[in-house]
């Protein structure tokens, strides 16, 4: 008895959960056993920083309130506090004043560069370079690290073949496969191999799901797909990010066949949770548990809260509705407490790998603050990604690369003088103006003239964040100073495309072609100097039709950061030879979106000497897209030879000679697709099922080696089962989706 006595008060004196040599999950029930039921669903409530709160909304709440909920120990994570002073300041308050003291998880969405801005993540995917991905987001964890961030809402995964939906430049384009591969790259890149590290911070794979086939691109819209596709294309990138250990998911705005992804059991228990054993927590949208209510799905905010809770949601983004609502629920046994239990576990579980029960201020350090934002590493990073995402369309003249010396060059376009377009949407704690013009890279090259004249602006507004872009839809008073200049040159080039805000959250648009007045000044200027070199920015396909029967050389620059014009002028001028392949097509014109190479056969495809009406076509465009999956030019030129494939047991070894033909080192993607040629699910025509990124030196030759398993050559059919059938597959190998070598095999 004695023995037990003593045994039990030397438990009560060492508390499990605060000490750190105990197990997580010791921890986590000990901490468990102590909260009460307020405080549990206090973990499973996040509050935006109090102070962007301009007044009551039926979603943002009242600041004061807030901060009593803090005091009380009734938020468990804040999102948009930044700077080691607010977290500090909220993070003392959790850990200080409330009767636990259990820290924070503070959010904040890092999605391409904290401070320092990589290219969008569109253009960091057309890199196909998945080291250089995985660095850049480890840059964006080391600087949000050092402002006190510990969980960064990304990266979005979202699989999109829709070229008008705004979010398209957030994501890794229309391929699963592709999108798998950068999703783990840059999950490993947040988390790193140690979450307790302070420069580590945890990953968000978002949105759970389908949100990126939003019908017609709209915004927000309506996601009706078959299981097929949500298995075969939506899933994938999930899956991949599980593989790589992703910390957390967060859900979606969208219906996904008539049920809210938010309240979508099926989505987060049946296949998130228990078919995927993921152990991490899953944050809902911004106040997309209250938007059941307009989606038609929930009467009022407490049935939306039992739905969402017994979905699987474990914390809400700004409904401010567990907070009020659940507790409620609980007495009246519409939740049971064991689901409450599941989702703070998971939260907690969270917070102790990230290491901040046991230093909650280990992320506010502002000596690291200051020596890590901006700091060389993370400026080399985003320039050295920047250069590997730009991709050559177009280079029929050989105008580029430049010449170095004795020409006279005119550049043209508002977005080659613009110091804020190029870090693109999501950049909310870049400094306007803060990245490297065209212009200003342009002028590291001392041994040309150049001229330069805006032509038109794109936008006028110069706009934020939050508003609406203004297109410059009538003022062309600077044509004829853009003509002028263009006259007078050797090699015109314009800069054209989207303001950085015309993609992103909320930005879908029906016409994808160049905005505004940038098509006319084109057209106006190729009249009087037809040696032009366009330089795109834009954060989606773009519908570039007479460019490309008119304009010689097209270089696709996304929106590419800090960076953005040392990394242009490096590639304009041959010191950087391009390598990037688009990892989305560029449709013709709007009216064949959604357009993608691995679509489905139809039974009327085009053949020869087939029907030339009853066919699968559009009567006024082709059925071709622009430029394809994959497709992007060097500055040197590489043969593909010798196909051969190996059977060696199960496994299929597809080998493949590539040789540099040209006269310069180049890069080469090369990307191997399959075809199951008859299957129980129709299979796409085309699937992209390995790529290899090489280097090669004029005239050198490498071998490049693949491995076909049943993880390639197998498909989830339509009750999500994954299954690999034999019969005749199709093997195609080239620099893009538009193959150069063929053949075939058969699993007996
Ligand atoms: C977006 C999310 C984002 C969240 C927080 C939402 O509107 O859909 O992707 O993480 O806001 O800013």
């Amino acid at each position: 008895i004695v023995y037990f006595v003593l045994l039990t008060s030397c438990r009560q004196i060492k508390i499990i959960y605060k000490d750190k040599n105990a197990p997580i999950e010791k921890r986590i029930d000990d901490l468990l056993s102590r909260m009460t039921l307020e405080e549990k669903i206090g973990q499973m409530n996040q509050y935006n920083g109090f102070w962007d709160v301009t007044g009551p909304s039926p979603i943002e709440g009242d600041a004061e309130k807030k901060y009593n909920d803090l005091r009380n120990g009734f938020v468990g994570s804040m999102l948009n506090v930044r700077g080691v002073d607010e977290v500090k300041a909220v993070q003392k308050i959790a850990v200080e004043e409330t009767r636990l003291g259990i820290p924070l998880i503070i959010g904040f969405d890092v999605i391409h560069g904290y401070q320092t801005i990589s290219p969008i993540p569109l253009a960091e995917s057309a890199s196909w370079d998945l080291e250089a991905i995985r660095k850049s987001a480890e840059m964006a964890a080391l600087e949000a690290s050092a402002v006190g961030i510990n969980w960064t809402f990304a990266p979005m995964i979202d699989v999109s073949r829709d070229a008008r939906w705004g979010r398209v430049m957030e994501g890794a384009g229309e391929d699963p496969y592709l999108g798998g591969k950068i999703a783990y790259a840059r999950v490993k890149g947040f988390q790193g191999d140690d979450l307790s590290k302070v420069n580590t911070i945890a990953a968000c794979a978002k949105h759970f799901a389908g949100y990126g086939f939003a019908e017609a691109g709209k915004e927000y819209n309506t996601v009706d797909v078959g299981t097929s596709t949500l298995y075969n294309i939506i899933f994938p990138p999930f899956q991949a990010s599980i593989d790589a250990e992703v910390k957390t998911f967060m859900n979606s705005f969208n219906q996904l066949n008539g049920i809210p992804a938010t309240g979508n059991k099926y989505l987060q228990r049946e296949i998130l949770k228990d078919k995927w054993k993921f152990d991490g927590f899953v944050v809902s949208d911004w106040g997309s548990i209250y938007e059941m209510i307009p989606h038609g799905y929930a009467e009022n905010l407490s049935k939306a809260v039992e739905i969402a809770v017994n979905a699987g949601s474990d914390m809400d983004m700004e409904s401010n509705a567990y907070v009020n609502e659940l507790s409620k629920l609980i007495k009246e046994g519409k939740v049971n407490e064991t689901l409450i239990d599941d989702s703070v576990r998971r939260i907690l579980r969270v917070k102790f790998e990230l290491g901040l029960f046991d230093d909650p201020y280990r992320y506010c350090n502002k000596e690291r603050e200051k020596k890590v934002l901006g700091s060389k590493e993370v400026i080399d990073a985003s320039l050295d990604i920047a250069k590997k995402s730009i991709v050559l369309l177009k280079n029929d003249n050989q105008l580029l690369p430049l010449k170095k010396y004795g020409q006279k060059i005119a550049v043209i376009g508002a977005l080659a003088n613009d110091k804020t377009s190029p870090l693109g949407n999501w950049r909310i704690a870049a400094k306007n103006e803060s990245a490297i013009s065209v212009l200003e890279g342009l002028s590291n090259y001392k041994g040309n003239t150049i001229a330069y004249a805006k032509g038109v602006d794109v936008v006028l507004n110069k706009t934020d964040f939050t508003r609406e872009v203004v297109i410059n839809e009538t003022d062309t008073s600077g044509f004829s100073e853009a003509k002028k200049i263009a006259k007078n040159s050797d090699v015109v080039i314009m800069v054209l495309g989207e303001d950085g805000f015309q993609s992103g959250e909320g930005r879908s648009r029906t016409e994808i072609g160049l905005p505004g007045l940038q098509q006319q000044l084109l057209e106006e200027v190729y009249k009087v100097n037809p040696n032009i070199v366009l330089v795109l920015n834009n954060g989606r396909p773009l519908t570039l039709g007479w460019a490309d029967n008119h304009i010689p050389s097209i270089l696709e620059a996304w929106h590419l950061g800090t960076q953005s014009g040392n990394a242009i002028a490096q590639v304009l001028y041959g010191d950087y030879n391009p390598s990037g392949k688009l990892p989305m097509s560029f449709p013709r014109s709007v009216g064949q979106v959604p357009i993608y190479y691995n679509q489905q056969s139809t039974g009327r495809p085009n053949y020869p000497g087939g029907d030339v009406v009853f066919w699968s076509h559009y009567q006024d465009d082709k059925n071709e897209v622009l430029y394809p999956f994959g497709h992007g030019l060097s500055y040197t030129q590489f043969e593909y030879k010798n196909m051969r494939i190996k059977q060696e047991n199960k496994i299929f070894v597809v080998e493949v000679d590539i040789t540099n033909t040209g006269e310069i080192q180049g890069k080469e993607v090369v990307q191997l697709y399959i075809r199951d040629v008859f299957a129980s699910v129709a299979r796409p025509i085309k699937e992209l099922k390995g790529f290899e990124l090489i280097s090669l030196n004029p005239k050198e030759n490498k071998t490049v080696q693949f491995t076909l398993t049943d993880k390639e050559l197998g498909f989830y059919n339509n009750t999500g089962e994954f299954i690999v059938e034999s019969g005749l597959f199709e093997v195609f190998v080239g620099g893009s989706s538009k193959t150069v070598l063929n053949g075939k095999f058969e699993i007996k």
